[in-house]
């Protein structure tokens, strides 16, 4: 439907998007994006609708193979199995989780803590250095709405011209039947991306299967999915850069975690000013073509100074770039430095806070890397019944206990349970168990010792070995571990 599908420039349909966001919705009167005002929004409060141009050159090249590259592995990893199990699977309602061949169950949860803090140190540490770099590359909004959804409206109604000129054209027929399609396409990827995220949630076959039946058999994976392909469809369709400028935290957080010697996307004032058309006398190198303007997705114009509506998408450094080029001058006018880089010329890389958030991160992966190793891969724990902690009879303290084993391994796995008491007996209800993974067993035991053995700090001690299934009949992969508990007698009640 779209007579010009590629994404190359076009001077034509460039030049004449090059004032689109300046044209303030229903006014008439020409609006430059400014410090104090959202091009997003209108000064009636109305929606400002942003239609960023196309552009082309070495960011986008990278961004582009980033972005498919991403989509693909989103798309694919709820598919993918390692070892039998699900790459990645939280199954909440069963309260199992996969992470590359690791299996986790809910007594794991506190390793999350670490997980996600690592994350966010991470981010912190990209932050600091090179700024925005996961809100232009890598973050899934800004991967769906330029790598997707913008891709298919520009395919479906035209360039950035054609597209601000359907909006501002009174609904006919042909406006009806673009829209109806756009909207129709959205939204069955919508639902292909919220279908795909609740893969993360519930084994992707049950995903399959649940579409296959009525919603009333998988009630809360359809309501779940009902919720966010509208937040989805709503997001991709009309809000779009207000989750970055409004919404996302992240970009909230920016403004704390920069210096003057983050990289961010940035205008050399110094070589572009006094701007004028080219050729001017005592000009800088700045034509004043609003090349950069027209191609941001924000609406801003980096030219008034680093502006938190910035995603560092580094459209403009491309747009200028090529314009640079046209006219036979050095690159990078807009281009990625330091704020101290634009100014001085000088750049330093380690400073204090970069050592701060790279400790943390480092402190933050230590710690799960190590809790992940050492983590034993099963769990047998004593339990006690609710009633009688003891009973005196006969002669004998009897504690009736139980011993909880939880398999954490990937696999089924056979367990042997012995146990010993200082001056007594234990008796195990079954020394010999099956558990497959990620299921627990409880196994009544009886410990019972002489009364007049029994003292204060009197302790059963069990050994339970689990071999995994597969494992030679030698045992090599075979794991112990061994717990302990007190008894409780006359001279030592639980309180
Ligand atoms: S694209 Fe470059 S030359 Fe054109 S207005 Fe922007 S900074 Fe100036
Ligand atoms: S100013 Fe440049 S880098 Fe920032 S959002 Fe706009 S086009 Fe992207």
């Amino acid at each position: 439907m779209n007579p010009n599908p590629t994404d190359a420039p076009r001077p034509n349909a460039d030049a004449a998007v090059v004032s689109r966001p300046l044209v303030q919705k229903g006014k008439g009167r020409a609006r430059r994006p400014d410090l104090d005002t959202l091009m997003s929004v209108n000064a009636d409060g109305s929606r400002n609708a942003i239609h960023p141009a196309d552009c082309s050159g070495r960011f986008q090249d990278r961004k582009h193979g980033l972005w498919y590259l991403l989509i693909g592995i989103y798309l694919a990893m709820p598919w993918v199995e390692i070892g039998g199990k699900p790459a990645i699977l939280i199954d909440i309602q069963r309260r199992h989780f996969y992470l590359l061949g690791q299996t986790f169950n809910a007594q794991d949860f506190w390793l999350a803590f670490f997980f996600i803090s690592g994350l966010g140190f991470t981010l912190f540490v990209v932050a600091a250095l090179w700024g925005r770099l996961w809100c232009g590359y890598a973050c899934p909004q800004t991967v769906f709405l330029e790598g997707v959804f913008r891709r298919i409206e520009r395919w479906i109604e035209g360039n950035a011209a054609s597209r601000a000129r359907l909006d501002a054209a009174p609904m006919t027929a042909q406006k009806a039947l673009r829209r109806g399609l756009k909207l129709f396409v959205f939204f069955a990827i919508s639902l292909l991306i919220t279908h795909s995220l609740l893969g993360y949630f519930m084994p992707v076959r049950e995903v399959c299967d649940a579409m296959r039946h009525s919603p009333g058999e998988h009630l809360t994976a359809f309501v779940f999915v009902s919720v966010l392909t509208a937040i989805v469809f709503v997001n991709f369709t009309w809000f779009r850069e207000q989750t970055c400028i409004v919404v996302c935290p992240y970009g909230r957080l920016q403004g704390a975690l920069y210096d003057p010697d983050t990289k961010i996307v940035g205008y050399d004032k110094r070589r572009g000013e006094p701007r004028g058309p080219a050729g001017t006398e005592g000009a800088g190198d700045c034509i004043d073509c609003f090349r950069c303007v027209s191609v941001c997705p924000t609406g801003i114009d980096i030219r008034n100074g680093t502006q938190m509506e910035c995603v560092g998408c580094a459209n403009c450094i491309d747009a200028c770039d090529d314009v640079m080029t046209k006219l036979g001058k050095p690159i990078g006018l807009v281009r990625y430095d330091t704020q101290r880089g634009f100014e001085t010329g000088q750049r330093r890389f380690w400073r204090p806070r970069v050592f701060v958030y790279a400790f943390l991160f480092l402190l933050g992966c230590f710690v799960f890397g190590r809790s992940i190793t050492r983590r034993v891969p099963f769990e047998a724990n004593v339990i006690r019944p609710p009633g009688a902690a003891f009973v005196v009879e006969d002669g004998r303290v009897r504690n009736l206990i139980q011993l909880h084993v939880v398999n954490k391994l990937p696999t089924r796995a056979a367990f042997t349970v012995s146990g010993s008491a200082a001056g007594g007996e234990v008796t195990i209800a079954q020394q010999e168990l099956q558990i497959d993974s990620l299921q627990d067993q409880r196994i009544p035991v009886v410990v019972s010792i002489p009364a007049e053995a029994f003292r204060a700090g009197a302790e059963v001690v069990f050994e339970v070995t689990a071999r995994p299934e597969g494992d030679p009949a030698d045992g090599a992969a075979a794991i112990t571990v061994e717990t302990r508990a007190p008894l409780l007698g006359p001279s030592n009640r639980r309180r």
